[in-house]
């Protein structure tokens, strides 16, 4: 295996599972809740470990070269291993479930597997919240595909207009043309309200925000700028890389007034806006500057299985061991789970700069999907 075993090994601690796992620990009390009283509300599985761009915060191409070793498929988690985790977590209390990877629409037949998780119910029957996110390289031929079988909305990554910028960020010569047309593919078959993520770098593609924001005014898709952030430990971050959302939105009001809105859900990681002029809205998320882990409800799945309680964690939880070993029915799944998130306490971003933060290596994004 290339980079992950060498420097980045989810640690997994099962001795916790077990614990949890036993029948004399009894059913989980619900809501479940944190050590910090956060609620478990969203959940982000990733398909894939692959992606076909190497964008320098992410996946820098001189590490995840052509000689990286990606996940061999017997290690991935099948659709109904998926599945089966998702309605777990959805009696849990999960009510949004975001499809991620790598770049999740390089997994075959995922199509497949959205139509098994669209028909998801919440313990009172309601649909949860499917989406996902992409980076839009194949949106013109699966948007009306990935519609059908069953999804509701979803988030394309772009970070510059300029093909120049764009390019030199996703590390593979894609184009921007190619991604603005699959935008448009996925707003003509009804996947809404889209929106597009922007990871902003001080001295990149900063010069792109006023582009950006301009392009998409009057479109329907939010924009949302997202400050540049020290995930896994590959991508060489520094402080003075970051440009800081109140410089984004020092920018962007200078030149069209904005408002602020409320959170469209708990737990959102966005700081919204509406233009005054009724050009439609943007938002920044603001892990570095302005930490948001006080109401971070997110839980996020390993390509291969291993529960992650935070972006910047050191170590994953192995449910897939549970899966394919012993048979264990879903009342002991939801045990272990639950045992995994009440004695979660994660906050790295409020710890960021920190001793304690920095002790060990950070899973790398791509991994578990941002
Ligand atoms: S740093 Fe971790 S705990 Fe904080 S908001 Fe991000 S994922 Fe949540």
């Amino acid at each position: 295996m290339g980079l992950m075993p060498a420097r980045i090994i989810p640690l997994h601690d099962d001795r916790s599972l077990a614990v949890a796992m036993s029948p004399a620990a009894g059913p989980p009390s619900l809501p479940l809740a944190d050590t910090l009283a956060r609620p478990l509300r969203d959940l982000r599985i990733s398909v894939t470990d692959r992606c076909n761009f190497r964008c320098g915060y992410c996946m820098p191409k001189q590490v995840f070269d052509k000689h990286h070793e990606f996940l061999p498929h017997a290690d991935l988690l099948s659709f109904e291993e998926i599945t089966r985790l998702a309605g777990v977590f959805t009696g849990l209390g999960v009510e949004k479930l975001r499809i991620t990877g790598g770049e999740p629409t390089l997994r075959r037949g995922l199509e497949t597997l959205i139509a098994m998780l669209a028909r998801l119910r919440t313990p009172d029957g309601r649909v949860p919240d499917l989406t996902l996110t992409t980076n839009g390289s194949t949106l013109v031929k699966k948007a009306a595909g990935l519609r059908a079988a069953g999804l509701k909305r979803l988030t394309v990554s772009l970070d510059g207009l300029d093909d120049a910028v764009f390019q030199r960020m996703n590390d593979v010569g894609f184009p921007v043309a190619t991604v603005l047309d699959g935008i448009a593919a996925a707003q003509a078959a009804g996947l809404g309200p889209i929106k597009v993520n922007m990871v902003v770098q001080r001295g990149v593609n900063d010069d792109q925000i006023l582009p950006m924001a301009r392009h998409f005014r009057h479109s329907g898709v939010v924009l949302r700028f997202i400050e540049y952030m020290d995930v896994g430990t590959t991508n060489g971050w520094r402080m003075d890389q970051v440009l800081p959302s109140a410089e984004v939105l020092r920018r962007i009001a200078a030149e069209w007034p904005l408002q602020p809105l409320s959170h469209s859900a708990p737990g959102e990681t966005a700081q919204r806006w509406a233009y005054a002029d009724g050009g439609g809205e943007i938002g920044l998320i603001s892990s570095v500057t302005q930490a948001f882990c006080g109401d971070c409800n997110r839980a996020r799945l390993s390509t291969e299985g291993r529960l992650y309680t935070c972006l910047f964690a050191h170590r994953g939880h192995d449910l897939r061991a549970l899966l394919r070993g012993e048979p264990v029915d879903d009342a002991q799944l939801a045990r272990a789970i639950a045992g995994v998130w009440t004695g979660r306490s994660d906050r790295y971003s409020q710890l960021r700069g920190t001793a304690q933060a920095a002790a060990e290596p950070r899973v790398e994004m791509h991994y578990i999907g941002g």
